[in-house]
């Protein structure tokens, strides 16, 4: 595996994938979300030294997606029944552990789909252990395994330590194994999803817990999984992980439980953003360039409602610009601007930082009818898209060798109130 190193991130764009953005607009309307697939399937490649990938769908789970993902030997992971529906209509078979369904919890939808299928179901808690038992007695289970130490700093996405509800707490594996043997099942999976970011000696630290659960847990145990996390950079302070190092800290781990245990243990990897996030582009268009006080807004037919990432986490995605004509905008005098979108909502910002703090980006001079594109919005971006403001979600496009193929309308106003009622 090659580690790679943080590209540059050009502020004015003109084309994705070789195909013209404005053409790309002008065909398709805005906001649009654009996918590479040559930049999945590059991602893909780079993972190659793990016996399975399995990618959370979560990330971006549009069916085409889920479809040429399927196509490269990608497995994927479900976290609800709509996911599990999902991976099923994009041809993904409900056998061979090419769906896992990982949760803390079932609703009622997700079991009983579980149970038709005889999905293999990765518990994040130890009721699920019984719950399933109940149903599907002699099933093999996978657990999610919280070692009691997380990482990150953004408080909504830390994924271990006590302050998370993901997974089962480190201490009670005696008590899963009791419930497991009480209904026949057998744990022949251990997961943990840490994201140790690009914090190495972290990851070790995490391997020796996976290690640790796994003498505890014994001989029944043939896959590892070493769950998502990978990042990738968004800004050119950022990096990549070393992917040499870091499948050579789990591959090591994997060979001593293998070794502990005289059969072959599969490692698997189960990264989300890793494989969609780059790939991914918003395209927006200006509708208003506005001074305000000192600040320069340039606001975009583009809001949290299409992207919460911003909103949500502080995130910072790089952001291009295109001219309206399709040309590249080098040439122009760079400003201080404010990106905003069309939301009522003071806090519609895509510049801002964590805390909602309106910050400003050195950007190209932006006029109206430009193109501003926001870039690496592959993963968790449409899939958090909403229909606040009663705005109608963006359309969606694939290229693919070199040709913009849909892959989901835009939606209309009869199906925002499609499923609305007015009472006699
Ligand atoms: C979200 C999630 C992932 C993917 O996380 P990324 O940071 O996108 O790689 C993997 N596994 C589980 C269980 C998850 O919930």
């Amino acid at each position: 595996m090659a580690t790679l190193s943080t590209p540059t991130f050009s502020t004015s764009r003109h084309q994705i994938a070789g195909l013209s953005v404005a053409e790309l607009a002008k065909q398709y309307g805005t906001p649009l979300y654009v996918y590479d697939l040559r930049l999945i399937e590059q991602r893909i490649a780079d993972l190659s030294a793990f016996d399975v990938i399995r990618y959370a769908q979560k990330a971006c789970g549009n069916i085409a997606i889920l479809d040429r993902m399927r196509k490269h030997n990608v497995v994927v992971d479900a976290v609800s029944c709509g996911e599990i529906q999902r991976a099923l209509a994009a041809g993904y078979s409900p056998q061979g552990h090419e769906i896992v369904y990982t949760a803390d919890i079932f609703d009622a939808a997700a079991l009983d789909l579980i149970v038709q299928h005889k999905l293999h179901v990765n518990c994040g808690s130890p009721d699920m252990i019984s719950q399933l038992g109940e149903r599907l007695p002699g099933a093999d289970v996978t657990l999610r395994i919280n070692p009691g130490f997380g990482h990150g700093h953004s408080q909504k996405t830390n994924t271990g330590g006590q302050q998370s509800k993901h997974g089962i707490w480190h201490t009670q594996i005696d008590d899963c194994l009791r419930r497991a043997d009480q209904h026949g099942v057998t744990v022949t999976g251990l997961h943990m999803h840490i994201g140790s970011g690009t914090d190495l000696e972290h990851l070790s630290e995490v391997c020796e817990a996976m290690e640790r659960v796994a003498m505890e847990v014994g001989r029944t145990v043939t896959t590892i999984s070493a769950g998502g996390g990978l990042p990738v950079p968004y800004s050119e302070s950022e990096t990549y992980v070393d992917l040499d190092k870091y499948f050579q800290l789990w591959d090591a781990t994997r060979n001593r439980v293998s070794e502990s245990f005289g059969h072959p243990v599969t490692l698997e990897i189960e990264p989300g953003r890793y494989l969609s996030a780059e790939s991914g582009f918003l395209i927006a268009e200006v509708r208003s360039v506005k001074k305000v006080g000192d600040n320069l807004f340039v606001l975009l037919d583009a809001g949290f409602n299409d992207l919460a990432r911003p909103v949500m986490y502080g995130a910072q995605h790089p952001i291009s610009v295109c001219a309206a004509d399709g040309a590249a905008v080098d040439d122009r005098e760079t400003v201080e601007a404010v990106i905003g979108g069309p939301l009522c909502e003071s806090g519609d910002i895509f510049t801002q930082r964590e805390g909602g703090f309106v910050h400003s980006r050195e950007l190209p001079m932006c006029r109206v009818g430009d193109y501003v594109i926001l870039e690496n919005a592959g993963a968790y971006g449409f899939v958090m898209a909403s229909n606040y403001n009663s705005k109608t979600r963006a359309a969606e496009v694939l290229i693919e060798q070199g040709q913009a193929k849909l892959i989901r309308k835009r939606e209309t106003f009869d199906d925002l109130i499609r499923n609305e009622i007015i009472p006699e």
